[in-house]
């Protein structure tokens, strides 16, 4: 189950694109974004989101996409 149905797409924290589930596990999923990155998500140490989490707030976008440009 891990994250559930609000967590089926994701931002990529490495480049702020749209990342789609590739594997639900019972605690951590996998994903891949349109860039090819390739990450998991451990969703068994807080709650589950219970709001879709994409598209993500404006601010965390700015702020990876800042990141980024470092
Ligand atoms: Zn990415």
């Amino acid at each position: 189950m891990a994250g559930g149905p609000n967590a089926e797409f994701v931002v990529c924290y490495q480049c702020g694109s749209k990342a789609e589930r590739t594997y639900e596990g019972r605690e951590t999923d996998k994903y891949q974004c349109g860039e090819g990155h390739e990450f998991g998500l451990d969703w068994s140490r807080g709650e589950l989101p219970n709001e879709p989490q994409w598209p993500p707030p404006p601010e965390l976008l700015e702020h990876i996409k800042a990141n980024k440009n470092q």
